[in-house]
């Protein structure tokens, strides 16, 4: 690392945040992460439930893996598979037809690189996090984002009303922190105001998100039925994919473990009813018996699991790229940068690649830092 030369806030650990903060300290800019979660990852974190005689379950209940093609994405993945943070699941893919009842698509082993972080999803927004010039501050929401015109810095103060500090850069890597739904989830205005950052605001619009159920199941002995690791279903209304996660590179196989994600169109139907708050139990419990009911309806011999619970992901995906060409939103002035899968493409792909344009921009402006 070279000489640190200052601090720069990233807000979020997803992958995008982590990407841009661990390049920016490799290029001796000192960054604070602040993460309003417990962990790391975003929606490539890994879920930890116990059951109730205490057996621990660990479940990738975000994106299940991730593929890549651009050069500079594969350079960090060949890094990342060097230092043992993640490594190709290697098993057979298909796809199910609910009318048919049959396999209509089974791909050949290694036909596409699947990668997923090793142990969990969560691995490489882990070690990124953790490196040498990253700080790193789990729990802690960053609730205003304030510009101090004389002073030439920004402030953050938490959630929680406490000042988090001043710091001469701030990168937003979750675009709740300008939108209006961070209101419609938490009656809060959003932490940052785009009227500061005006040229911003016209290209930051709203952007549409799509929102889907995920369902954790736990199995003592596998289910030996269910000819693949991982699956596509066609032509249902409630599930749109199902994974063996228990069946992935690093993980423990004392149960087997599944993640069914819903589809679209099951998961606004249950909000229009829910509304967008944080479900209630009730509502989780209704949304797994009908997510696990058409799991069972493939017509393969599916036990009761021991473990079931559903999660709620009210922003799995947006449904628009705002900054292809340039990868995320930079005001220079300001030094302030947003950065996510939102501007490139809903993926982690799309994530990493904004998440290092924008750090990027940073290191444009090294000595003006
Ligand atoms: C169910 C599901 C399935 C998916 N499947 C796939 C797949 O198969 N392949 C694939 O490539 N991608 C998949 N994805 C998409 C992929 O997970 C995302 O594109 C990617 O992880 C986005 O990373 P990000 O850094 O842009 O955002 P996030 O991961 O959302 O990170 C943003 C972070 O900012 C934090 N944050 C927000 N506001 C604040 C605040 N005010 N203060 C502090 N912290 C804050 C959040 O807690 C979060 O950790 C899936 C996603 C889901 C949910």
């Amino acid at each position: 690392m070279n000489n640190v030369v200052t601090k720069v806030a990233v807000v979020g650990s997803g992958i995008s945040g982590a990407v841009c903060a661990s390049t920016l300290a490799k290029n001796g800019v000192s960054v604070t992460i602040f993460e309003s979660a417990r962990g790391p990852g975003g929606r490539m974190s890994q879920r930890r439930e116990l059951t109730e005689d205490g057996k621990e379950l660990l479940f990738d209940h975000g994106a299940p893996y991730f593929t890549a093609s651009n050069t500079d994405v594969l350079g960090l993945i060949l890094e990342w598979e060097t230092r043992g943070l993640i490594a190709e699941w290697k098993e057979n893919f298909g796809s199910f037809d609910f009318i048919s009842k049959t396999f209509i698509d089974i791909e050949k082993e290694g036909s596409s690189k699947r990668y997923v972080g090793v142990p969990g999803m969560n691995s490489i927004c882990r070690a990124l996090c953790q490196e040498p010039g990253v700080e790193s501050k789990f729990g802690v929401g960053v609730g205003r984002f304030e510009w101090l015109e004389d002073d030439n810095l920004w402030s953050l103060t938490g959630l929680d009303g406490q000042s988090l500090g001043h710091f001469k850069g701030v990168v937003a890597s979750d675009k709740n922190t300008v939108s209006l739904r961070f209101t419609d989830v938490t009656g809060r205005p959003p932490p940052l105001d785009l009227n500061l950052v005006p040229g911003l605001a016209v290209k930051m619009k709203q952007i549409p998100v799509s929102s889907y159920f995920a369902l954790m199941l736990a199995y003592e002995q596998p289910v030996s039925s269910i000819p693949v690791k991982g699956f596509s279903f066609k032509n249902s209304e409630v599930l749109s994919r199902a994974f063996c996660d228990s069946s992935k590179p690093g993980r423990t196989t004392t149960s087997e473990r599944w993640v069914l994600h819903s589809t679209e169109d099951f998961a606004k139907g249950i909000i229009a009813q829910a509304g967008l708050q944080k479900p209630s139990n009730a509502t989780l419990t209704k949304v797994a018996e009908e997510l696990f009911q058409e799991f069972q309806n493939t017509g393969f011999n599916i036990p009761q699991p021991f473990f079931k619970k559903a999660h709620r992901w009210g922003s799995a995906f947006p449904l628009a790229s705002i900054a292809r060409e340039d990868k995320c939103l930079w005001d220079g002035g300001k030094r302030l940068a947003l950065c996510g899968d939102f501007c490139v493409s809903p993926n982690v792909e799309g994530a990493i690649l904004s998440g290092m344009a924008a750090a990027s921009k940073f290191v444009d402006i090294l000595s003006c830092l």
